[in-house]
């Protein structure tokens, strides 16, 4: 697997030379509202394994400061997917397990005359805030005495106040360059249930001060996060300075991880499965892990991907295909590569003997004699693909099957197409053929097929649903670049095709990867059954394959 090197690691470095820090300590603070997505796994990894290069420590912190939107069962899929992904935490952390030392900040900074109670409205106060060019005025409740603001505060905690009717606020600077600075809010009253703690509190710390504070007592050394934060860092030292924590962390930040044609915000994802255009979080079209998981992507691909792609402070938009190829490189010498025909023609071999069946041996994977072989069968129907077959030959480029000419089905014979029987609209339902018995030597060299095709044996093939899943976006046009993202939806993002795939896959189990040849990278599907068996396709062959 790639190493882990980038401007952090330097940073870090740095910092254990010169003894400013004893041991590296980092976090990941999920906000437990969604399940997590491909950019997730960018700050996953970046922290994991930077403490891992260095021999130190990564918590899972649950930054769950907002009751309104964080439920357990996200909880729980992030602990899925963080130990999917191959990490453990070596702490797992609720930023609500704070709360209590986190109040007892809060008062700290009232009595240091750095904190007070807001009687404005959220209207008024983003009115008094000033803009980028303009300063911003004084509340006209921000003079008040320490003991009025110390009675205050003690009554938003009892609930004796309705939500947004006071905001504890930190007093620093309405005329700062810096808008986070204007007196930001630290604690706004919510009448709401917490998933861990219920109705014991009704006020809530917002990020900027909770966020710090929490890392100051884990005894994180470097506080990890993406760009958008880059100017709240001022106010993270602030809080931490005027709160007198003893631990002092730093936060650094790193450019966001973006995905051509991929939606990648908790809000949109959220979006998409509340209004039912996906199945769910774990939908083979979506970006989230649990999403690409069941679409058949594997831990290493993934972090071979993020690995790849590097880590600047600046936001990427990093091509889809990439992690395609990452999935190519790690599942080529590994999967099993039977075969499975997508969208099946029949194909009758007249002068092969009907009731007999023949296995031969087949390798399960050609690059990696390893992985060993199988008998594949043969006998007198057997499928093709449908695109593999034309009446016509049109040209001498074509290399498949068509009337009168002569092509191998791997494993097996030379076959020759001899006629088609079609229904009354003119389709094709079978082809006719005849084979050679002479052509299944490995050594057969007398005349050159045109063409190699994989097949399925009709005798032993088991019935298969495939899923053809494409971007769940249309690419960006002139047309339609201004249209609600919900309107550029990709309306053949899911393709269903039922065909066959070979007897060997009968106790196929859901994550089983496969290369099913000539047709690209499938897994097995959850809602697969020995009956019917259900494959998602992960991605094609070649990176320039295009449907
Ligand atoms: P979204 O913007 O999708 O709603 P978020 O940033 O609000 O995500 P959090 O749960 O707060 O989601 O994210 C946890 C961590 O993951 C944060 O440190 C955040 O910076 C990081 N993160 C989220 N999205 C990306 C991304 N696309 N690239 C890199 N890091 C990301
Ligand atoms: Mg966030």
């Amino acid at each position: 697997m790639a190493e882990i090197n980038n401007f952090i690691k330097t940073i870090m470095e740095n910092d254990l030379r010169e003894g400013k820090v004893d041991a590296i300590v980092t976090r990941f603070p999920p906000e437990p509202n969604a399940y997590l997505h491909i950019g997730h796994a960018r700050a996953i990894i970046t922290n994991f394994e930077l403490a891992k290069a260095f021999n130190g420590t990564t918590n899972l912190r649950f930054d769950d400061t907002n009751p309104a939107k964080e439920d357990k069962e996200f909880v729980d899929g992030i602990i899925e997917d963080l130990a999917w992904l191959g990490y453990k935490p070596n702490n797992v952390f609720y930023g609500s397990d704070y709360f209590e030392k986190t109040y007892e900040k809060a008062i700290l900074l009232i009595k240091k005359g750095l904190a007070y109670v807001d009687d404005l409205s959220q209207e008024e106060m983003s009115k008094y805030r000033g803009t980028l060019t303009e300063p911003g005025k004084n509340s006209p409740w921000r003079d008040r005495t320490i003991e009025e603001n110390l009675k205050l505060f003690e009554e938003m905690k009892e609930g004796k106040y309705k939500d947004g009717e006071k905001t504890l606020r930190a007093k620093i600077d309405m005329s700062h360059p810096n808008i986070n600075m204007r007196d930001p809010a630290m604690y706004r009253i919510l009448h709401l249930n917490h998933h861990r703690q219920g109705t014991k509190w009704c006020i809530f710390p917002m990020y900027d001060f909770a966020h710090p504070l929490q890392d100051a007592f884990e005894g994180i050394t470097h506080s990890l996060c993406s760009l958008e934060y880059d100017n709240h860092r001022i106010l993270y030292d602030w809080f931490v300075e005027k709160c007198e924590m003893e631990h002092v962390p730093h936060q650094y930040e790193f450019g966001r991880l973006n995905i051509t044609n991929t939606i990648m915000s908790k809000r949109y994802l959220r979006a998409l499965v509340d209004a039912g255009k996906v199945s769910g979080y774990d939908d083979p079209r979506m970006p989230t892990l649990c999403g690409l998981r069941r679409k058949g992507f594997t831990p290493d691909a993934i972090r071979n991907f993020i690995l790849g792609t590097g880590l600047s402070r600046i936001n990427s938009t990093v091509e889809a295909d990439t992690l395609d190829e990452e999935l190519r490189q790690d599942l080529k010498l590994k999967a099993l590569r039977p075969n499975a025909v997508i969208n099946p023609l029949k194909v009758i071999i007249d002068n092969y003997p009907e009731g007999q069946v023949e296995w031969n041996e087949a390798p399960n994977n050609t690059e990696n004699p390893e992985l060993g072989s199988r008998k594949l069968s043969f006998s007198r129907e057997v499928y093709i693909e449908r695109d593999d077959f034309i009446e016509q030959k049109p040209n001498k480029n074509w290399k498949r099957l068509a009337l009168g000419v002569e092509v191998r089905l791997m494993r097996a014979y030379f076959i020759k197409a001899t006629s088609v029987e079609k229904d009354e609209n003119g389709n094709i339902i079978c082809v006719h053929a005849t084979y050679d018995p002479d052509t299944k030597r490995s050594d057969f060299n007398d005349r050159k097929p045109n063409g190699n095709l994989h097949y399925v044996d009709a005798a032993t093939a088991i019935p298969a649903e495939f899923r053809l899943l494409e971007p769940l976006m249309v690419d960006e046009t002139e047309e339609n670049k201004d249209l609600d993202f919900m309107e550029r939806l990709n309306p053949n993002s899911l393709i269903i095709s039922n065909g066959y795939v070979e007897s060997f896959l009968a106790d196929t189990k859901p994550l089983d990867h496969y290369q099913f040849i000539r047709n690209g990278y499938f897994v097995t599907d959850k809602d697969s059954t020995k009956d019917k068996l259900v494959f998602n396709r992960t991605c094609g062959l070649k990176s320039s394959f295009k449907k």
